[in-house]
């Protein structure tokens, strides 16, 4: 069936046309540049803010930038250990100028001296008195392995038979800088520690 088209149109087709025709053209016109996306702030702002890392990073970078050092310094080395201490070699750039009296207190057990049997007792007790996570560097001769003192009758050799050992820093004694090297391979070790594995 065929449908008659009214003849009482307010406007001519025509005009409609020509109105319609006018208003693309200016939208066209008008729309020649892409509009910015009205979130866009939230990106800068995101990447100055947010700083994206793990958790165990975080601890980690804790843990190897203020170990805490108990004190341990049953012979010679412990002199080379005192002048890493001073100004010259300024130890306390690594976060560990605090040397604690209270092995609770502490994290990390620096071994400079050589040990005897009779001794070895108080150190597994301090040792074991240190909250966990901890660790030892073995420093000097007599700390790695009895050093000199060796075949001595009462000499432990080395500290590794009493309590683990991390770092192994060698020489009689070894100077301050090979200390700060020892310490930075304990870093080393620190860094990659999988705290939630
Ligand atoms: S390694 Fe040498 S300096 Fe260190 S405690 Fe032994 S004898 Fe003394």
């Amino acid at each position: 069936m065929e449908i008659e088209r009214s003849s009482q149109h307010i406007y001519p087709d025509e005009e409609i046309n020509r109105y319609e025709g006018q208003a693309i053209e200016e939208l066209k016109a008008n729309s020649q540049i892409a509009i910015p996306d009205p979130d866009e702030w939230l990106d800068d702002d995101l990447k100055q803010n947010i700083l994206l890392t793990t958790v165990d990073w975080v601890l980690n970078f804790a843990r190897r930038s203020s170990p805490w050092v108990s004190l341990c310094f049953p012979a010679c080395c412990a002199f080379e250990f005192i002048s890493a201490m001073g100004p010259r070699f300024d130890i306390s750039r690594f976060g560990m100028e605090i040397l604690r009296a209270s092995p609770r207190q502490a994290d990390l057990m620096i071994t400079a001296g050589t040990l005897t049997y009779k001794h070895a007792p108080n150190i597994r007790r301090i040792y074991n008195q240190m909250p966990e996570p901890k660790w030892v560097i073995a420093m000097g001769a007599c700390a790695v392995s009895g050093g000199i003192f060796r075949s001595g009758y009462n000499v432990v050799p080395g500290y590794n038979r009493i309590i683990p050992v991390d770092v192994y820093i060698p020489g009689c004694p070894p100077r301050p800088e090979g200390l700060i090297q020892g310490i930075q391979m304990l870093q080393e070790k620190i860094a990659k520690i999988k705290n939630f594995a």
